[in-house]
C-alpha cells in the first residue's frame, strides 16, 4: 500500500513545496513549469480544476500543476489553523527591543548560557525561557526526551549523555520527563485538534513488572491523530465510556463512524457516548470491525501498537502506568513523529497545529512554560 503511487502527485507536491506558484485568485493560481520558463494557467471550473499545460490540455488528466495547487490549498487550510511559533530570543526580557547585544557567557554547572545586554533599557539577562535553573542545555533535556519516546530506556539515555559529557542520573532523566510532560499536557490541552469524521477504537496490552494492564487507544482514521486513551487492569469489566466522552470534549465532535473491533465495553460506550439521542443529535454509525491480518484498515492502529510493543521493556523497569509516560507517549506520537503515511508530517500538521522550528520540543516546552 505504497503512497507514492502517482508521480504527478508526487512532483505537485514539490512544486508547492519549492513555491512555485503564485495565488491570484481563489479560482486562479499561475504554476510555474517545470522544463520552461513558462508560466500554465490553473483556474477552477464546475468540473474542477484546468491547467493550460499539454499534459492536461491533451490528456486530461490531475496534471503536476493541479496537485501542487490542491496540495497547497490544503496546506492552507493548516496555515489558516493554530501555528505554535518558536519564541523570539532576540528580544529584551524586559523592554521587549530588539537592540540587544551579546554580552559573555554565564557558566552553570554542565553548559555556557549567553548573557545579553539591552540597549535600550541597560539591563543585563539571559534566555532560558521553560529551562530556567535546570542542570542541562534545552539540547540536552530535549535529546533524553526524544531518545526516551523512541524506545531508549532510562539507563540508556543517561549513558548517552554520559558520553556527551553531562553526567547525571537515570532518575534526573525520568523527573525531566515528568515535568515537560505535565508542563506540554496542560498547554496542550487548550487546543483543539481539527481531527477527521472515521474514529477508531483499539485496545493494546502494557505489561508493567509482570502485570498486564490495558491500554485504550481513540485515534482519527484521516490524520492519525491519537485523540484519548485510558488505562485500566483489568479487560473484561472495562467501562470505556470515559474515554469516548473524552475524545468529544477534545475534539469538539462526534464522528460519523467509529470503528471497534466489536468487544463489548465498545458496543457499551457507543451506546452511552456516541449513539444518536434524537433526530437533531449527530448520528455515529458503529462499525463492528473483525480483524484480519491482511486488512489494510488495520494497519493504522497497527502501527501504535508497534509503537507501544517497542516500549514493553522500558516499562517493565517502572513500578506502575506512570501517566508521564503515557502523556509522553502521545505527545510524541501526535506533534513529533512524522509519519511516512502522512508524507512526513505529523498528525498535528494533519489536524491543524503546526509547530514550528527544527526543535519542536523545545518550540512546545517554551510555548508552554510562558502560558
Ligand atoms: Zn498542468
Ligand atoms: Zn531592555
Amino acid at each position: 500500500m505504497m503512497k507514492h503511487d502517482n508521480p504527478r502527485r508526487e512532483r505537485g507536491i514539490e512544486i508547492a513545496n519549492k513555491n512555485q506558484f503564485r495565488r491570484i485568485d481563489e479560482h486562479t493560481y499561475k504554476v510555474k513549469s517545470q522544463s520552461s520558463d513558462k508560466e500554465y494557467s490553473v483556474i477552477s471550473s464546475e468540473s474542477g480544476w484546468n491547467c493550460s499545460c499539454p499534459d492536461h490540455t491533451f490528456r486530461k488528466v490531475c496534471c503536476k500543476h493541479i496537485h501542487a495547487v490542491e496540495f497547497s490549498l490544503q496546506l492552507r487550510k493548516q496555515v489558516e489553523s493554530v501555528v505554535i511559533n518558536q519564541i523570539d530570543t532576540n528580544r529584551c526580557k524586559f523592554c521587549n527591543s530588539k537592540d540587544i547585544i551579546k554580552k559573555g557567557l554565564r557558566k552553570n554547572k554542565t553548559y555556557n548560557l549567553q548573557v545579553y545586554k539591552c540597549q535600550i533599557c541597560n539591563k543585563r539577562f539571559s534566555i532560558n525561557l521553560g529551562f530556567e535553573r535546570m542542570k542541562a542545555s534545552p539540547q540536552v533535556i530535549t535529546s533524553a526526551m526524544q531518545l526516551y519516546f523512541t524506545g531508549e530506556s532510562l539507563r540508556n539515555v543517561q549513558k548517552f549523555l554520559e558520553l556527551q559529557g553531562v553526567k547525571i542520573t537515570h532518575k534526573t532523566v525520568w523527573n525531566w520527563i515528568r515535568k515537560y510532560v505535565n508542563l506540554m499536557e496542560k498547554y496542550l490541552e487548550q487546543i483543539t485538534p481539527k481531527v477527521g469524521e472515521k474514529w477508531r477504537a483499539d485496545e493494546l496490552y502494557l505489561k508493567i513488572k509482570g502485570n498486564r494492564k490495558y491500554l485504550y487507544a481513540l485515534m482519527d482514521d484521516d490524520t492519525r491523530y491519537w485523540i484519548a486513551k485510558q488505562v485500566s487492569d483489568n479487560k473484561v469489566v472495562d467501562d470505556i465510556s470515559q474515554m469516548l466522552a473524552d475524545g468529544k470534549e477534545i475534539t469538539g465532535k462526534k464522528p460519523s463512524v467509529f470503528i471497534t473491533d466489536g468487544a463489548n465495553n465498545f458496543v457499551n460506550a457507543w451506546r452511552s457516548e456516541y449513539r444518536q439521542k434524537n433526530s437533531f443529535d449527530k448520528k455515529t454509525e458503529h462499525i463492528r470491525h473483525i480483524h484480519f491480518k491482511e486488512d489494510n484498515n488495520n494497519n493504522k492502529m497497527e502501527r501504535l501498537n508497534g509503537e507501544i510493543r517497542d516500549r514493553e521493556k522500558v516499562m517493565r523497569s517502572l513500578k506502575r502506568v506512570d501517566s508521564p509516560i503515557l502523556s509522553g507517549m502521545q505527545i510524541h506520537h501526535n506533534f513529533i513523529r512524522s509519519h511516512m503515511a502522512l508524507d512526513g508530517k505529523t498528525p498535528s500538521d494533519m489536524a491543524g497545529i503546526k509547530i514550528e522550528g527544527d526543535n519542536k520540543w523545545i518550540t512546545l516546552i517554551q510555548n508552554a512554560s510562558k502560558s
